[in-house]
């Protein structure tokens, strides 16, 4: 979806190109066509160009909002007591691998108190190894 719009109101005057601070507008004629483009890494989003416009026919508007897009989507661990989100599985790799040792999927209040409970919730199977066990 075009970001920089343009409404049917354009009769190609490049008023806009002329007087675009960041040239990030351009304008192509080819045979009988003219074509009016836009460069969105180099627009400022100054809004000269909807300014001037002598047909109001920059849609400025839909420089200013936009949906958020999804990048990307990765594995989430969480505490392994109260749930609450810490890192990404690969971040928690990249870690292991640095400190050389595993890392306990544990917030800082859980890593803090490693209480009992948050032991067995670690190691569910070594629950009962020194008999205090439920
Ligand atoms: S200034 Fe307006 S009418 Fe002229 S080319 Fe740009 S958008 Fe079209
Ligand atoms: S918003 Fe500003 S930088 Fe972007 S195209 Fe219009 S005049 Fe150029």
């Amino acid at each position: 979806m075009a970001h920089f719009r343009v409404n049917e109101r354009c009769n190609g005057c490049l008023a806009c190109v002329q007087n675009c601070p960041a040239s990030a507008l351009a304008h192509e004629d080819d045979g009988k066509r003219r074509k009016l483009l836009h460069n969105m890494t180099r627009c400022a989003r100054c809004g000269n160009c909807w300014r001037i416009c002598p047909h109001r026919a920059v849609e400025f508007q839909h420089l200013l909002h936009g949906p958020w897009e999804e990048v990307v989507t990765m594995e989430l661990v969480r505490c392994a007591v109260c749930g609450e989100p810490l890192y990404t599985a690969d971040f928690g790799e990249n870690l292991a691998e640095k400190l050389d040792r595993k890392v306990e999927p544990l917030c800082p209040e859980h890593l803090k108190a490693h209480p009992y409970s948050v032991w067995k919730k670690l190691y569910p199977d070594t629950a009962t190894l020194d008999g205090r066990g439920e």
